[in-house]
């Protein structure tokens, strides 16, 4: 069965899947127009750790 569209993401470091993603707004990497593109980069809510 292939799932579309639906990209489980886990904490690398707790395992949790209470995560969200968040802008970077130290790091624009392009303009749409007027409006930046902030790199992303995922927070676990459990246990604080950041990646890419
Ligand atoms: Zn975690």
């Amino acid at each position: 069965m292939a799932e579309t569209g639906s990209v489980r993401v886990k904490c690398p470091k707790c395992g949790s899947i209470n995560i969200k993603q968040e802008q970077d707004k130290g790091k624009v990497l392009s303009y749409a127009g007027q409006t930046p593109i902030y790199k992303k980069h995922w927070k676990c809510r459990e246990c604080g750790a950041t990646w890419e």
